[in-house]
């Protein structure tokens, strides 16, 4: 099965290797996600776009094979020996921080991190400016917050293309004044109906390769 998002590329494959799903969960096949090169800052499709096709019915249904996603750093600029793994790191309350911070001078621009569409966005009072933003197949959710403020034009069911400027680093919501990073976090839809959850997935060992 191809599907839009198979490349033919020499990569590093790391499975998502989030925390254990807990026993309620459902496993859902998740695609394989690995790192490809920043492509530069874009205002709009880098090249034709090839039109994601709908899965085909027949297909198999064998998690991850063929199913590849890649993406990229979602801030411009920031290379991978300067990520931290922030993923496991203890926040307010018993909670997890599940996501990674990339540290960035604020109004630095927040890349679409893969080709998709923007699900929602809006503010909120823990990740202030938010962007909601789906993988081609809606499979995946990618999460950025503390936002300054997003691109011009960003409203929800906009494609994007992977490296166009979504939004601006800055420190919005929850995050220490002048703290400004990128929150960003990855996961894996579990139902449709509910894209805001789902089967958390580290981006720091994934994006960690990138070139
Ligand atoms: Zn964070």
């Amino acid at each position: 099965m191809l599907t839009a998002f198979v490349w033919v590329r020499i990569g590093v494959t790391i499975l998502p290797s989030g925390p254990a799903p807990a026993a309620s969960v459902t496993p859902v096949p998740i695609p394989t996600i690995i790192a490809t090169g920043t492509p530069g800052v874009t205002m709009g499709p880098a090249s034709p776009a090839t039109t994601a096709s709908p899965v085909p019915p027949d297909a198999s249904p064998s998690p991850a094979a063929g199913d590849v996603v890649k993406i990229i750093i979602p801030v411009h600029g920031v290379r991978a020996q300067d990520l931290r793994d922030t993923y496991n790191d203890a926040r307010s309350a018993e909670r997890v921080h599940n996501a990674i911070d990339i540290m960035a001078p604020r109004g630095t621009p927040v890349l679409a991190t893969a080709d998709g569409e923007i699900a929602r966005l809006f503010s909120s009072e823990r990740g202030g400016n938010t962007i909601y933003q789906f993988s081609s197949d809606k499979r995946l959710v990618f999460y950025y917050a503390h936002l300054d403020r997003f691109a011009d034009g960003m409203v929800a069911g906009r494609r994007v293309s992977q490296g166009e400027v979504i939004a601006y680093v800055g420190d919005t919501g929850n995050a220490v004044a002048g703290n400004y990073h990128l929150h960003f976090s990855i996961w894996a839809v579990t139902d449709p109906n509910r894209y805001w959850d789902g089967v958390t997935i580290n981006p720091y060992p994934i994006l960690r390769n990138a070139p």
